[in-house]
């Protein structure tokens, strides 16, 4: 028997029985002992298009049912040097954007008085403005790795100053992330201004358009990342869309000529040694999802961030 958890086996229980958790890892109720906890925030109510991301957690753990222990491209073997379990929900106030937001920050804040790195299924994208209010609390201000269709860098959506659009806009302001170490993948579609990306190339965020990203490696792109943010702490935020919607329908805003899949695999299979302090998938909008293809991708792109967290075994 090995020390650390392990998914329940798809060949000692089927895989369609068993609890409905992150691969079917035990469910932990306490972080003691814990190296990587996963965790869902099913939220909605930051979206400013199409709803349903309240489902995501549910739907990921669902489908990442499949997901075996080994990563055959890359040798990563998480569950034999890491102690991982999920953690369940968030208890956020549905009927309150600004609660949930402060009850995310403070669980968070309370989660990272252990040594453990939070791996969340969103929710929609604005859970991750609190989550970087307490990881810059713990960490200082961290290097970003931003992987979405949008920037993200409104000031404000109807006057609201914290929405899915605005998140990373009040992470600079607050000084939560490093600008310079910021790094923002996949963004392109239409724009409120002119200027909507430009602005925060000027505080120093580094942008990649998907359009210059077509028909290319990210293995590139994803190596000079990894040799600039060194050994700083990191965030990694992975914005579902991303990824091109004929590769994941299931989101709330969805923008054409996104990402494949294999530039996901690359740019994540890239990032490993890094110094990572926590990481998200958010956006997954089961409604929208019927077939299930965004939920499975999404399981198995948290799957391959786990891969690079720092202290995984190779085989
Ligand atoms: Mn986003
Ligand atoms: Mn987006």
């Amino acid at each position: 028997m090995s020390e650390f958890n392990q998914p329940i086996s798809g060949n000692d229980l089927a895989r369609f029985s068993g609890p409905n958790t992150f691969m079917r890892l035990p469910q932990a109720a306490s972080l003691d002992g814990l190296d990587v906890a996963v965790l869902g925030i099913p939220m909605d109510i930051g979206t400013s298009w199409r709803s349903g991301t309240r489902f995501g957690p549910k739907q990921i753990r669902a489908e990442s049912a499949m997901i075996r222990p080994y990563n055959m491209a890359t040798g990563a073997a998480p569950f034999d040097s890491l102690q991982i379990a999920d953690i369940g929900d968030l208890a956020i106030n549905t009927f309150s954007l600004a609660d949930s937001l402060r009850i995310i920050r403070d669980s968070y804040a309370g989660i990272l008085t252990n040594d453990v790195i939070p791996v969340a299924m969103g929710g929609d994208h604005s859970i991750t403005l609190p989550i970087l209010r307490a990881i810059a609390a713990k960490h200082g201000p961290v290097a970003l790795v931003h992987v979405d269709a949008h920037a993200d860098v409104n000031d404000d959506m109807f006057g609201e100053r914290e929405t899915h659009g605005t998140v990373f806009r009040r992470a600079y302001e607050e000084g939560l992330i490093q600008p310079d170490r910021t790094y923002q993948i996949g963004i392109r579609g239409t724009g409120y201004a002119a200027t909507d990306f430009t602005e925060a190339q000027g505080w120093g965020f580094r942008q990649f358009p998907a359009w210059d990203l077509w028909h290319k490696s990210l293995a590139p792109l994803g190596a000079e990342i990894r040799r600039e943010i060194g050994d700083r702490p990191v965030y990694v935020t992975y914005d579902i869309d991303s990824l091109d919607p004929a590769y994941a329908p299931g989101t709330g805003t969805p923008e054409i000529g996104g990402l494949t899949t294999p530039q996901a695999l690359e740019l994540i299979h890239a990032l490993r040694g890094a110094n990572i302090v926590g990481c998200d998938l958010v956006e997954v909008s089961p409604p929208y999802d019927p077939s299930g293809n965004t939920a499975l991708t999404a399981s198995n792109l948290l799957y391959e961030l786990i891969c690079v967290l720092p202290g995984v075994a190779a085989r």
